[in-house]
């Protein structure tokens, strides 16, 4: 790893207690560069959010690590991603678990992330267009649920998909424009949620998106 804006995302992920050495190796590995468009290239290993098509964004890897960690993804675990975007969550997540499934509800960009996973040879990431706020109940239940677009309550429909012992990481829209990622566990018995970082996410938005 010789690029320095590598190094120094790397550095700055650590400082922030990001500390799974084999996130941080995913994240080190994986080609940011090319799941964001082409004037941002220079810019891809920025501590930073960047536009995508439909005016949505590519998250902040900081955000990307934190929630992966979070996450606490097992190597046989089956995990749902709900906003697949340029596809780069989907792509960390399938280097640490078993398969991925991911739900987005811009054609385009569903099209453009396949083309990415086929082109990097990763074959454990299934993709579809749809709501993702339906979830993938044909392979429910999942272990892992992970949402990448903010949510204005707890995602029920989501939670149903989890497996018992499972857990659901979402950002959560408390008040306009107050953002939290929010870690949410199902037992047997109950449902129990804890309140992590502020955060800032494109909405998630019911339906899928009429982009030709
Ligand atoms: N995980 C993405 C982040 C993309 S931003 C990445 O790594 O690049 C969030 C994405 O969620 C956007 O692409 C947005 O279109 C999508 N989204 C919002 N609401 C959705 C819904 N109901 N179903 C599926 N995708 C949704």
């Amino acid at each position: 790893m010789h690029d320095p804006a590598k190094i120094q995302l790397i550095m700055e992920l650590r400082r922030g207690g990001i500390r799974d050495p084999r996130l941080l190796n995913v994240i080190e590995t994986l080609p940011r560069e090319l799941f964001v468009e082409q004037p941002f290239r220079a810019r891809a290993y920025d501590n930073a959010a960047l536009p995508i098509a439909g005016g949505q964004t590519i998250s902040q890897p900081y955000a990307v690590a934190f929630m992966t960690q979070a996450l606490e993804v097992g190597p046989r675990m089956k995990v749902l991603e709900v906003g697949t975007g340029s596809g780069y969550q989907a792509a960390v997540l399938s280097r640490l678990c078993r398969r991925v499934y991911s739900v987005e509800r811009y054609r385009s960009l569903h099209d453009r992330a396949e083309e990415r996973f086929r082109a990097l040879g990763i074959h454990n990431i299934t993709s579809r267009h749809g709501d993702g706020m339906k979830g993938w109940p044909e392979q429910a239940p999942f272990e892992r649920i992970l949402v990448t677009a903010a949510a204005s309550r707890i995602p029920t429909t989501l939670v149903d998909q989890l497996a018992e012992g499972g857990v659901m990481v979402f950002p959560l829209e408390k008040n306009p424009g107050a953002q939290v990622i929010m870690r949410l566990t199902r037992t047997a018995k109950r449902i129990e949620t804890c309140e992590m970082i502020p955060t800032r996410f494109v909405p998630l938005v019911e339906g899928v998106a009429q982009d030709g």
